[in-house]
């Protein structure tokens, strides 16, 4: 099985200086793979394997490629090649796509040394390092242990937009060794986290994150549409058989779009944490749900869960559901409990004083109930002494996706 884990990194100001560098010789190199799948007609082109052939005469023309790891070099070409399948899958799916173009030094953040060129080394207790070939060392914050079982394929070295550095190390091991949970003992604020699902469609999480979630306000008035004119077709007529399945079509389509994107969030979830907790749905939902109308997200929520369970095994992740009674009214802060109403977005505690977002109280509220049915008390650091609590920051879900999923999926 294939999964990887991922770290926080601090290199030192030259390294980060060096890694940015390297990282730069990538972007034109992967750049300069798409100028001759373009451009030149050669028998060398056409697959990463056989472009990669190509890769010593790169380094006479231009000195500067040898001044990278040729692995890493390689995996740069695969991954040009790895982004040219995703799109023809995706065009395959019936998404419009556009065509792979030039990465701006945006664009393009991260480089992966693939086999060999890098050591994981001094992995005692909550730091390790790093050895990269041509680099150097990186230290890392080593929240969770890696595997003895596993092997380590490759690692990518990426910097996020907010100027932190990030490892993520690929990892496999047989396919019924599942990578073990992280200690409970270890579990704290800063790698655990409460979930809010809320009835708006988007998540919020107890440090502050939030979610949003998919726009399908087009979907659906297409499926208004759609759904329009399949009432005035008359019943058991061709025509109507034809525009019944134009409205499966479009159901499908949502469905789909769907699925696709809580893969990416639950995926994003179990990676980034060593433990997440949600509300118990089915209370939640008798609670607050009180029209046909939620049942559709209900469904959504439920599916939600099941795949964040799923994935908490085969990426080493605790999830954990816990009592949903009373997380929107009580007090995160001091347990008080304030009724509010649904409009009310905004939690106030008559009692302690404490002001902050209504969902991000109830999401700290899951994050306490977790640790506790872990048997863990609540953490001395807990994000309502730590954090602003009024102010949250929205991750935008194309940031979430593309930060975290770069690994596998580098889709342009
Ligand atoms: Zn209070």
């Amino acid at each position: 099985m294939e999964y990887s884990h991922r770290y926080s990194v601090y290199p030192t100001q030259e390294v980060a200086a060096e890694l940015e560098y390297h990282i730069d010789v990538h972007r034109q190199a992967y750049n300069y793979t798409l100028y001759e799948y373009v451009h030149v007609d050669a028998d060398t082109i056409g697959s990463a394997y056989k472009h990669h052939s190509r890769l010593p005469g790169w380094k006479d023309e231009f000195p500067v490629i040898s001044e990278v790891n040729s692995k890493a070099l390689q995996r740069t070409v695969t991954r040009f090649y790895q982004n040219l399948s995703n799109l023809s899958d995706q065009k395959a799916n019936g998404n419009k796509v556009g065509k792979l173009t030039w990465k701006s030094p945006r664009e393009f953040q991260s480089m992966t040394y693939s086999q060999s060129g890098f050591e994981l080394k001094n992995t005692s207790g909550r730091h390790a390092t790093l050895w990269l070939s041509k680099i150097g060392d990186i230290k890392i914050r080593y929240h969770r242990n890696i595997p003895d079982k596993a092997d380590i394929k490759e690692v990518t070295v990426k910097k996020e937009t907010t100027g932190d550095w990030f490892v993520s190390f690929g990892l496999e091991t047989d396919a019924d060794d599942l990578p073990e949970k992280p200690d409970v003992d270890s579990l704290n604020a800063s790698n655990s986290v409460g979930v809010d699902l809320g009835i708006l469609n988007y998540i919020h999480t107890s440090d502050g994150k939030t979610v949003d979630w998919l726009d399908l306000e087009d979907e659906y008035e297409r499926l208004r549409r759609e759904q329009r004119k399949l009432s005035r077709k008359e019943q058991g007529s061709n025509n109507y058989e034809k525009q019944r399945k134009q409205v499966a079509k479009v159901k499908r389509h949502i469905r789909r779009k769907v699925l696709d994107y809580q893969h990416k969030i639950t995926t994003w979830l179990v990676r980034e944490y060593d433990a997440v907790f949600v509300e118990d749905l089915d209370v939640k939902g008798m609670l607050e749900q009180s029209h046909n109308a939620r049942n559709k997200q209900d469904a959504a929520w439920r599916q939600f869960i099941t795949l964040l369970e799923y994935k908490a095994d085969l990426y080493g992740c605790h999830v954990v559901q816990v009592e949903a009674a009373g997380t929107t009214k009580e007090c995160a802060s001091c347990g008080g409990e304030t009724a509010k109403p649904i409009w009310v977005r905004e939690h106030s505690c008559p009692s302690c004083g404490f002001e902050c977002d209504r969902d991000a109280n109830a999401a700290m509220n899951v994050s306490q109930r977790g640790f506790s049915e872990l048997g863990l008390g609540w953490p001395e650091d807990t994000p309502v002494e730590t954090a602003l609590p009024t102010d949250t920051t929205s991750v935008s879900a194309k940031r979430v996706c593309r930060g975290n999923l770069d690994r596998l999926s580098d889709r342009v």
